[in-house]
Formats: structure tokens, sequence, C-alpha cells
């Protein structure tokens, strides 16, 4: 079988912590550093931050990875399980990597790196690249190693603002949303027109991302709360045709999506008002749904029943990792800064639920 590690290893989602430096602004403001790690999967709470000194108990959360403000972004890649699902989506599952977390907690910088990175064309050597530039990085490499196989990659790449699709390899100025539909022959979800770029090399797949990015500046319109508020999928399809002894060909469908969630504060606002998913629609309905989702697919006794996948976008296009065909990777970021606690608990909490 694929899964012959540890049973926790084997679940359909997996989370990681991801923890950023206290910035310059918020030491300068004498923001205080409210995050201690002790080791051992292990992140605290310091409840009072009086310089460090605990005199209440600290809040303790524990998962199977927790990445400390020092850590690099080749750390993430190494040590998060990403090469596992890299492996996977070769094989033919569908895997979703997702960053998780409040405005400002490190999501993009995990997936993408700085902004102005692929200025003057992409630097292989940059340490700062993220996780999304390291995969496509050991994707071809693995490629390279399976001379029983022929492989075909596309990748497409949008945009999920207020429900609606909007295609980042394609914004015309008067282009239409994109619609979400059922796929009878391939029992999924897919976005109909969707621009889907091959990809015979890494290059290729670098133009991608850089397109995808360069687009998304331009369609958020300075809207300040447009890149907090909206969800981006990067997809590599990855198609494989193996010969097998009888002549017959085999070929395999895998898939790896890059997600880069909007802001955790939204969903917090949706719920801590006790408002219903129909209300939440105007604020952020796919954050919220997957959010049911995920919380119904942790619970053993719930897992087994009703999904709500359909009830939102991004559901829908995860639809096939979260639901089993695949493995979930949330990277839960957070900030260690005191005046971001209770988002930071919030999402140490949520990661905790999707464990
Ligand atoms: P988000 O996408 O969650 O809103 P960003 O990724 O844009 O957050 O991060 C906010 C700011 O913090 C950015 O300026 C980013 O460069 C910086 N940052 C985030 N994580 C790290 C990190 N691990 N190391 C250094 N800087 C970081
Ligand atoms: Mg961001």
């Amino acid at each position: 079988s694929l899964c012959d590690e540890a049973a926790d290893e084997c679940d359909n989602i997996n989370v990681v912590i991801r923890c950023r430096p206290l910035n310059d602004k918020e030491r300068q403001r004498g923001d205080e550093n409210n995050l201690i790690f002790p080791g051992e999967g292990q992140a605290w709470v310091n409840m009072d931050g009086m310089n460090g000194q605990l005199t209440q108990k600290p809040k303790v959360f524990t998962y199977n990875v927790v990445f400390e403000p020092e850590a690099l972004q080749e750390d993430i890649l190494e040590h998060s399980g990403v090469k596992r699902l890299l492996d996977m989506a070769i094989d033919g599952f569908s895997c979703t990597i997702f960053c998780y977390g409040q405005t400002g907690s490190g999501k993009t910088h995990t997936l993408t790196g700085p902004p102005h990175l692929f200025d003057k064309g992409p630097d292989m050597f940059s340490e700062s690249h993220g996780l999304i530039f390291r995969s496509f990085v050991y994707l071809f490499n693995q490629l390279q190693n399976r001379d029983d196989q022929e492989f075909t990659l596309t990748a497409s790449y949008l945009e999920i603002y207020n429900e609606k699709v909007i295609d980042l390899l394609n914004i015309g100025t008067n282009t239409k949303p994109l619609q979400v539909r059922w796929s009878k022959k391939k029992r999924g979800f897919f976005v109909e027109n969707l621009f889907e770029i091959e990809c015979a090399e890494l290059d290729d797949l670098l133009a991608v991302l850089e397109e995808g990015l360069r687009n998304r500046a331009v369609a958020s319109h300075n809207m300040n709360e447009y890149s907090s508020r909206s969800h981006t999928i990067l997809t590599v399809n990855i198609t494989s045709e193996q010969k097998a002894d009888d002549g017959v060909n085999l070929t395999r469908n895998g898939k790896i999506n890059f997600v880069d969630l909007a802001g955790s504060e939204m969903t917090k606002k949706t719920n801590s008002e006790g408002k219903t998913l129909e209300e939440a629609n105007n604020i952020n309905k796919s954050l919220m749904v997957l959010g049911t989702c995920i919380a119904a697919l942790s619970d053993n006794r719930k897992r087994d029943g009703h999904i709500p996948y359909r009830d939102s976008k991004l559901t829908k296009l995860l639809a096939d990792s979260l639901a089993g065909n695949g493995v979930t990777l949330m990277i839960a970021c957070v900030s260690p800064a005191k005046s971001n606690i209770s988002e930071t608990i919030n999402t140490l909490r949520y990661a905790t639920r999707a464990k």
C-alpha cells in the first residue's frame, strides 16, 4: 500500500503549523512574542505575556510538525510531508496543499515567497522561493526517474472571489466568471473553459506561476481587501501512461492543488455572530463551508455521513482530494505577536480539529 508509515500519516487530512517571525513594525510598537515552542510538536500560547514569564498556565497545542519562526522555506518542503503528496499525485491521486490563517500570517509567503521574486525572472537560487516553486523542481526531478512511464502535465490557475471563479491565466477586460460543473465522465467537478497550459518543462510551470501572480495583482484593482478575501488555486494535472507487460497501457490521472486561502478572520466574523451559511454568503462562503467539511471529515462519527462539498465553489473543486482519492495537507500559519493572540488561538484550534 502507499501508506506504510505510522497510522496518523495515513489520515486524509494532515496538519502542520508554521509560525512567522515577529516583524519590525510589531517590534517597534513593543508587541511581544507570545508563542513558545518547547519541542515535541508543541505550541504554547503564553496567556499573560509578562516579558515571557509565565504567571498563568499557557494553552498547550500539540501537532505532528511545528515550524518555528526560524524555519527556512526549504524546511517546509523537506519536513511537512509535501513530497509524499507530490509522489502520490504522480501515482494518480488527487492531492491538495492549502495554507490557512489570518491575513498577514504568512500564507502567501509560504506558498509563493516574497511578491517581487519573479520580477527579474525566476532566480533558481533564491532561498526565499516558496513551496510551489520548490514542489515544481521536485516534481520534474521525480518524473525524470521514471523511464517506464510517459507523462503529460498541464497547469491552471484560478481565483475565487465572492463565489465567482476568475481564470488567472486569462483575464480579459470583459470575461465573465467561469462556471463550476459536474463531469459525469470524470465523476468530479471542473471549471468550464478554464485555461489549461501544457507544461513539458519546468520553465513552463514556472511561467504559469509567474503569469498567474502578475494577473492576480491586476485583477485586484487596488482593492484593499481583495487579496485577503479571495482564494487562489494553482493546479498541476499529471497524466501518466505506463506500458504493461501484456501490451495494455495503464493511464493514471493525478493532480496537485496549491491553495492560498482567504484570511481566516473572515470565518470568525461569520461564526461568532451565529450567522447561517446563507447569510455568510457575502462574507466568505467558501471558507466557511471548507471549515464545515473538514470538521465533519475529521470526526469519525460524521465522516461517512453527508459532507457539504456542494455548498461552495472551493469545496466542489477540492472534493476529490478531501473525500479520499488522495491526501490533503493543511499548513496552518500563525503570527507570534501578542496583538494577534485571539486569531492565533482560533487557528491553532481549527488546526487541532482538522488533525
Ligand atoms: P498572508 O498571505 O497570510 O496574508 P503574507 O504571506 O503576505 O501573509 O505575509 C505577511 C508579511 O509577513 C509579508 O511581508 C511576508 O513577507 C512576511 N512573512 C510571512 N512569513 C514570513 C516568514 N516565515 N519569514 C519572513 N517573513 C515572513
Ligand atoms: Mg496572502
